[in-house]
């Protein structure tokens, strides 16, 4: 069993769904935990805390890099730094591409995208210095495949598998490894208003999610946020170690077809 005791994972996004769900499995594997998102983190920070473990929440907008720096700031002083980064902070907008709003585009791009070399660049000295780290961005299908309507996130996305590569290859041959995890269609309030715009738009709610699953996903069935937790772990372990620059889907057979 993989055991991050001594670690403190930072995990970007973790008020709710996804990341939340990969700060419980972390948390149950012993690791500290360094919350962050918006909304109120009490829930969240009470159901991490659970395992027994430190847990703290810094209130970041990552699309801030100064807020970020801040965050990092807070995890030295804090926790002594960070050996699991998680980028997971994601937005979402559906508008075609000439009626897309551009301050949209520009908050998907910071949040999506560059936070994820902000928080790269200053989590990875300290890595390098304790010997030993892992990165793993939350990328998506949507780093691989298009959909329409998506212009900001397929190439927010594209451009998060494009970095993984680049700092799985510069950290190629130390402990620290960096990955990116593919999810197809995950249950989350991402999700849910995807699902609402189509109940808004007369379709009935079990139709709705099973036509969303129906388009695009084979298994016709969510990938929970505790599956992708346990990706992560496993990323973490001895027998991911040499899992470098990856784009690991996980999506009930999407980019199969
Ligand atoms: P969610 O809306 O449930 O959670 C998003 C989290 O990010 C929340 O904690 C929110 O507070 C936080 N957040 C949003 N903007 C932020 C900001 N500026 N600064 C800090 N935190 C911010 O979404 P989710 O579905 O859990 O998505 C998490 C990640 O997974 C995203 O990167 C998303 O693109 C990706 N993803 C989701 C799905 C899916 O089907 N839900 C599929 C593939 C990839």
């Amino acid at each position: 069993m993989t055991t991050l005791s001594g670690k403190t994972a930072l995990v970007t996004g973790s008020t709710s769904g996804i990341g939340l769900g990969i700060a419980l499995v972390l948390a149950k594997a012993g690791a500290k935990l360094i919350l962050n998102g918006f909304g109120d983190a009490s829930k969240a920070i009470a159901e991490v805390a659970q395992f027994g473990g430190q847990v703290g929440h810094h209130p970041a907008d990552v699309s801030d890099p100064a807020q970020i720096a801040e965050m990092f700031a807070y995890a030295e002083r804090e926790f002594g730094g960070v050996d699991i980064l998680v980028n997971n902070a994601g937005i979402q907008h559906v508008a075609a591409v000439e009626e897309f709003p551009v301050e949209r585009w520009d908050s998907i791009i910071a949040i999506n995208l560059s936070s994820v070399f902000h928080s790269t660049r200053l989590g990875l000295p300290g890595m390098r210095a304790k010997g030993w780290g892992r990165i793993v961005n939350i990328a998506s299908v949507h780093g691989q495949v298009d959909s329409v309507g998506k212009a900001a996130y397929v190439a927010a996305k594209h451009g998060v598998i494009g970095l993984t590569k680049v700092v799985g290859l510069e950290t190629a041959t130390s402990n620290v490894t960096c990955n990116a995890i593919c999810p197809g269609w995950v249950l989350t309030p991402l999700v849910q208003k995807q699902i609402d715009d189509r109940v808004a738009a007369g379709t009935d709610p079990q139709q709705a999610q099973h036509d969303l699953l129906a388009e695009k996903q084979p298994s016709l069935a969510f990938v929970t946020p505790s599956q992708l937790g346990e990706l992560v772990l496993f990323l973490c372990s001895e027998a991911g170690a040499q899992v470098r620059g990856a784009a690991w889907n996980i999506d009930g057979g999407w980019l199969a077809q």
